[in-house]
């Protein structure tokens, strides 16, 4: 029986790779047209890291062998070009192509007449992976790769959809969307309000200013709910990948040069039709309730693991972020924000479970820190376990650029204002102009172009 590979993306693709060359029968399930679907979808953004964290060993060794050169390994891939020189020619290689099939959602895991309670024998019963035509296949271990992609984090602040957040569904998106390429026409000219702030905020926020500079009429407010602004930029040159630390300084020049409106620390309740073609955000900025008119909101508030279809697998998962247990405490964005992860592998990944495995950026659960270098050493030695080659297994070397921020760096600059110190008078970290204004306070400073600005009420609870 073969191992299933859950998703063919860059991860899910280096384990069959790992699987080829330990010989070991396999059949990867993609839910997509293609290969990376999922990258697809974000292919317009430039990636923070070179082409050298991009390739997965195993995978170059298959690809050099049919004459393929690794791209300029400083270059920094977008996720197009990800997929069309690595990914694609690695899921045409012969060795893979027979064994990848296309338009195959996954819609359930489990053992084969066990439902999850039994456990006599357990351990000796095929899996049973189900898809959504209904075809039933049995596999004797099972590696999930299937990413997060599709299961973005809502606006709501509690991690729970904000009160009408699901019935906006033309007005509302997750991710990031292509603003100014393919999906421009959804939102030059209209007041958009984006909600979020990591790495996918600080790509559409760029992109929406590249927008508003050619299509008049654009206006952008960037809600976000944290309350330290300091915390937010990321660690600028001290990141060890530079591209990801410039991401953040570019966004925060943004706001410091007025281009964005920032409300922070800003936390959504409701989102309701306006009338007209217009939605209407509410939510609490301090202690005052503000709500916001906008055409369009955007949501880069991260993602979290499906784990319904692993309802009948035996879990052992971190209360909190949803990731094997033994790996919660290495990358609790509680704890670290410095991007050091200790090496892990297959005894750090493992499940009750017995050869049930979740890699790549599933594989972190709700922590936003994953990087495609972790994904491939997680499945190497992964697929070294499944194929009983347990010294390779346990030798995890991995050193993983940092991000130049560490959690202590951030209480140390806590209260500062869109980077810098806080006006006294301000009552909050960053809280914009107009609406300080509105409150008879003066703000930081950030944020002062009047274009820019979307129409803010606020409502004082006293
Ligand atoms: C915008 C963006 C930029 C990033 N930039 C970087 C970077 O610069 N450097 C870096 O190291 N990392 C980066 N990452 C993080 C991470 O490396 C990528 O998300 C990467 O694509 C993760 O690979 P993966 O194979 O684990 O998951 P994915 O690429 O998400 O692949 C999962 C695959 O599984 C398929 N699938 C999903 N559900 C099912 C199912 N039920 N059945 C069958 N198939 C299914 C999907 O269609 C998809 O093709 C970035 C992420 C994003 C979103």
């Amino acid at each position: 029986m073969p191992v299933a590979v859950i998703g063919g993306g860059p991860v899910g693709l280096a384990a069959a790779a790992h699987l080829h060359a330990y010989q070991q029968p396999f059949v990867v399930f993609e839910a997509g047209s293609e290969a990376g679907a999922a990258v697809r979808e974000w292919g317009h953004v430039r990636t923070f890291s070179p082409w050298r964290y991009m390739v997965d060993g195993a995978a170059k060794s298959l690809l050099e062998s049919t004459g393929w050169s690794s791209p300029d390994e400083d270059h920094l891939p977008t996720g197009h070009e990800l997929i069309d020189q690595y990914v694609t020619p690695l899921s045409m290689h012969p060795a893979l192509r027979p064994h990848v099939r296309y338009n195959s959602r996954v819609t359930s895991v489990g053992r084969k007449d066990f439902d999850k309670v039994r456990t006599k024998g357990r351990d000796q019963q095929p899996f049973e992976i189900r898809l959504e035509s209904g075809e039933t296949i049995e596999a004797r271990a099972v590696i999930d790769a299937s990413g997060t992609w599709r299961k973005p984090n809502p606006a709501g602040s509690g991690g729970v959809g904000a009160a009408g957040e699901n019935s906006h569904g033309d007005r509302i998106a997750y991710g990031i969307p292509d603003v100014a390429g393919r999906e421009r026409a959804r939102y030059a000219g209209q007041r958009i309000f984006v909600v979020g702030s990591g790495h996918s905020a600080f790509n559409v926020i760029l992109d929406l200013i590249a927008l508003a500079d050619e299509a008049p009429g654009t206006r952008i407010l960037w809600a976000m709910r944290r309350d330290n602004l300091a915390s937010v930029w990321g660690g600028g040159a001290s990141d060890a990948l530079e591209a990801r630390g410039e991401l953040g300084q570019r966004a925060k020049r943004a706001v410091e040069a007025g281009r964005i409106r920032v409300l922070t620390p800003y936390r959504i309740r409701s989102i309701a039709n306006r009338g007209g073609d217009a939605l209407s955000i509410a939510g609490v900025l301090g202690d005052d309730d503000v709500s916001v008119d906008a055409d369009q909101v955007i949501v880069c508030t991260g993602f979290r693991p499906d784990l319904e279809m692993l309802r009948e697998v035996r879990l052992s998962l971190d209360p909190w972020l949803e990731c094997p247990t033994a790996l919660g405490p290495l990358i609790d964005p509680n704890e670290h924000s410095c991007g050091t992860v200790r090496p892990h592998g297959a005894r750090e990944l493992a499940h009750p479970e017995k050869d049930f495995y979740v890699v790549g950026m599933k594989s972190y659960g709700r922590a936003p820190t994953f990087l495609l270098a972790t994904g491939y050493e997680q499945a190497r030695s992964v697929v070294a376990m499944l194929a009983g080659d347990v010294a390779a297994a346990e030798r995890v070397e991995l050193v993983l650029p940092e991000t130049g921020v560490c959690s202590t760096d951030l209480a140390a600059a806590a209260g500062g204002c869109c980077g810098g110190p806080a006006p006294e008078e301000a009552n909050a970290c960053c809280v914009d102009d107009a609406v300080a204004k509105a409150e008879g306070k003066s703000g930081c400073g950030c944020g002062t172009s009047e274009p820019a600005l979307l129409q803010i009420g606020v409502r004082s609870k006293t």
